[in-house]
């Protein structure tokens, strides 16, 4: 065998190729991972809101086109531990109800190939390995779980927890968001997180967020068998004459063009740019692109209709760390709308020199530091469905086109009414009920005008199912139509759900983790003597 010879190639290092290397890495295997960018810079900027949200420093500057052939500039980032360098490290399992088949106003939302239940251990594992603090039994719609969340819940700040004082009185059920922090409350001197108001958007400078750098991949390499190349680019699979196998990843690196091949070929290069790789690697085998007999890599693409609504109080919001309140009691419906309106949260606590970049409609009597410093700013998101004609195509020039019609849109705007109506019931001790001026939509991503240029949700893209015909991957992520070639990133998703995705992403990542160590032989004994032995390496040195 060459030394360009793996056991298992791995594309991408976020949420979902981060967390599969971890998981593969104690298997003893020979694995390759393959990453596009670099590591972020550790650098006093990465807390800069300036570089980080005007100038889009750590955005790839990489360009793709819309449906019309306008050029858009994609809210993500190539680096190792993928966007997960820079989310929000909100930790959700989906409902329950997910996993089945949900009726929108909108539409459908089909039903999964596997069950929550199926997902559940690898739902407690994932929130072990990312370090989620949550409090269970707050969240009405929170699925069952058979484990605690491993840290308690982040603690409200007083403005957050007179919010969520008032909602409760309103009838509301607000709940703690869970979320990968390493925060230690109780030992604060010994906190390795230290509650900054730059971590939603922005990567952690001290390595305290849990993201799949620090949590998966700095921990894999340390195994000899794991090896990880950076700035290496994939640009094709190449497949057999049969074409039912990956036979070699062509990778530009350093300029110059290099070749691996591996019993197991692992696609994580996140939804849009998993499709596109498959997409760009036609043969005539595959003339539609790897893997796509039923014509569907690309489409279905999701991303959640997303909004920022700042609310503006007379109340002072001095909150440092806002990311710890949730509203999911209209996630399912309410009396007068019996349709599915989604999820209500906070991002990170908004600034004045971000919002002069994202200009929102200025509240009365009020300038862009006056709104930041008495706004609320939370982030609604609601299901979007899968429509076959919402996609990704590669362009002539071999630019990603992403070609998408929002849709359930009554939805999200039924549940911005249910915020507004909520913020009208709070009642402060200092303004009663006129503490609160209103809400003010604002885009998110400043500079770039166009919303689908905010891809931080992407999936759907390779959708997982039972039926080769309607959809490409099989319920272990395999492909259909190829035998060693698997996608572990968002683009399995076959329905989107309204909480954030990352937990899912990497639940589904260790249960795929779990089929490979099967398929390459690894017994469950070895793999846990091999634990065992790696732990008691890591304590004698
Ligand atoms: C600002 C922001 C905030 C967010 N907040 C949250 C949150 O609070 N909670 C949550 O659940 N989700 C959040 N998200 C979304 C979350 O980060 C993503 O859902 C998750 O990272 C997706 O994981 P993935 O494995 O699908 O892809 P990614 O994490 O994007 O990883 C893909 C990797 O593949 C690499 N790659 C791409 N193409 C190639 C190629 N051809 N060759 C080699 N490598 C390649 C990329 O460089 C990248 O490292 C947020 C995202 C952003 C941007
Ligand atoms: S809040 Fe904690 S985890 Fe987030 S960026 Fe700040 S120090 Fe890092």
């Amino acid at each position: 065998m060459s030394d360009n010879h793996y056991d298992v190639i791995i594309i991408g290092t976020g949420a979902g190729g981060g967390t599969l290397a971890y998981h593969l890495a104690p298997s003893r295997k020979r694995i390759l991972i393959l990453e596009r960018g670099d590591y972020v810079p550790r650098e006093k900027a990465n807390w800069d809101p300036q570089v980080v949200n005007v100038d889009a420093h750590y955005n790839t500057k990489e360009s793709w086109l819309d449906k019309d052939g306008k050029e858009l500039h994609p809210h993500t980032n190539y680096c190792v531990g993928g966007n997960t360098k820079f989310y929000g490290a909100a930790l959700f399992r989906l409902r329950k109800e997910d996993f089945g088949e949900l009726r929108h106003h909108g539409g459908i939302s089909p039903a999964w190939p596997i069950s929550y239940d199926d997902l559940e251990p690898y739902y407690t594992q994932a929130e072990n390995l990312y370090q989620v603090h949550g409090n269970r039994g707050e969240d009405p719609t929170e699925p069952p779980a058979n484990a605690a969340y491993p840290w308690p819940a982040v603690s409200h700040e007083p403005r957050i927890q007179q919010l969520s004082d008032d909602f409760a009185r309103s009838g509301l059920r607000p709940f703690h968001v869970p979320v990968g922090v390493m925060l230690d409350e109780k030992n604060p001197h010994k906190s390795r997180c230290i509650r900054c108001n730059t971590c939603d958007g922005f990567a952690c400078l001290v390595g305290a967020k849990s993201d799949a750098q620090v949590v998966c991949i700095d921990e894999a390499i340390k195994h000899s068998n794991v090896t990880l190349l950076t700035n290496s680019l994939v640009k094709r699979l190449e497949t057999d004459s049969s074409g039912r196998e990956v036979k070699s990843v062509v990778v530009e690196r350093n300029g110059s063009v290099e070749t691996y091949s591996a019993d197991v070929v692992v696609v994580s290069c996140g939804a849009i740019n998993s499709a596109a790789l498959l997409l760009r690697s036609t043969n005539d085998k595959h003339p539609r692109g790897l893997a796509n007999s039923s014509d569907v890599v690309g489409r279905h693409y999701m991303g959640h209709t997303n909004s920022v609504m700042m609310a503006i109080s007379k109340c002072p919001n001095p909150t440092i760390f806002q990311k710890t309140l949730g509203v999911n009691d209209f996630y399912f419906g309410s009396k007068d709308f019996e349709y599915p309106m989604g999820h209500i949260s906070f991002v990170g606590k908004l600034d004045a020199i971000t919002l002069k970049a994202g200009a929102p409609a200025i509240a009365p009597n009020f300038t862009l530091e006056l709104m930041a410093k008495h706004s609320l700013d939370f982030w609604l998101t609601s299901e979007d469905l899968p429509d076959p004609n919402n996609r990704v195509t590669i362009g002539r020039d071999g630019k990603i086109v992403l070609t998408y019609t929002p849709n359930n849109l009554e939805a999200h705007e039924r549940l911005k009414d249910k915020l507004k109506q909520a913020m009208k019931q709070t009642n402060c001790t200092m303004h009663g009920h006129e503490c609160h001026q209103g809400l003010f939509g604002r885009h998110l991503y400043v500079g770039q005008q166009i919303p689908l240029a905010g891809v931080a949700h992407q999936d759907g893209t390779i959708r997982f199912g039972h039926d080769p015909k309607t959809s490409v991957l099989d319920p272990d992520c395999k492909a259909h139509d190829v035998d060693n070639l698997y996608v572990v990133d968002g683009s399995f998703f076959p329905s989107s759900a309204a909480v954030n995705p990352a937990l899912t992403i990497m639940a589904n990542a260790l249960r795929v983790g779990d089929h490979l160590m099967k398929r390459l032989g690894v017994s469950s004994k070895d793999y846990e003597q091999n634990l065992r032995q790696d732990r008691e390496l890591a304590v004698s040195r």
